[in-house]
């Protein structure tokens, strides 16, 4: 098994599925666990940090990243705004002794999977359906009739990847879900 600082895992979903809630629930449970802090070139919400939640960078910026093959992924997550995983914050993690957790779109989990296969733990954590999606991200009132449906959308079309992955959590209930997702962090960290 490899040791701590070359393991990766990557935790995904359909945007609203609750991969942030069990993303926090795991950060706080191991602490040889670290958030993988993507750039992104959307807006910050009120409540985001640079260097924090996101790098917050310019898509001219986020563009010379990408020639100077800076990026492990990226992807145009929703129309116009970019989002990756830098090959540098890996390794600050790596060199941190800590293991990065990634919480990344379906696509750009494939392509990590696809580069780290015996190193990384993939899992994808599906909502109990497309309705219930849509209850939660109006209930968490970040969006404009626009973008819920351009998150619902593309939620549907990112359900038919779910076999892609190790594992997939079904998120119908929370407490339930974070236990499980530990359970199997667990087995793959020891
Ligand atoms: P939000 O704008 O709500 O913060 O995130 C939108 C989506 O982008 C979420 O599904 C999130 O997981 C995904 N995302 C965040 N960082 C990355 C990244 O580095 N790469 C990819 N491919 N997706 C990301």
């Amino acid at each position: 098994m490899a040791s701590v600082q070359q393991k990766i895992i990557i935790i995904t979903a359909p945007s609203g599925a609750g991969k942030t809630s069990i993303t926090h629930h795991l950060l706080r449970q191991f602490p040889q666990l670290a958030f993988s802090i993507s750039a992104a070139t959307r807006q910050a919400r009120a409540y985001e940090q640079d260097g924090k939640d996101y790098y917050f960078i310019t898509l001219e910026d986020f563009q010379h990243k990408i020639q100077h093959n800076e990026f492990v992924e990226w992807e145009m997550v929703y129309e116009g705004k970019y989002y990756g995983t830098l090959k540098s914050e890996l390794q600050r993690l790596w060199d941190n002794e800590q293991c990065p957790l990634l919480d990344i779109d379906v696509k750009g989990a494939i392509h990590v999977q696809q580069q780290y296969p015996e190193t990384s733990l993939s899992i994808f954590i599906e909502p109990p359906s497309i309705d219930e999606l849509k209850r939660r991200l109006l209930s968490r009132g970040t969006e404009t009739e626009e973008t819920l449906q351009a998150r619902v959308n593309k939620a549907s079309y990112e359900l038919s990847f779910k076999n892609h992955f190790d594992k997939v959590i079904l998120n119908d209930d929370l407490p339930r879900a974070c236990a499980e997702a530990e359970a199997i962090i667990r087995e793959f960290l020891s």
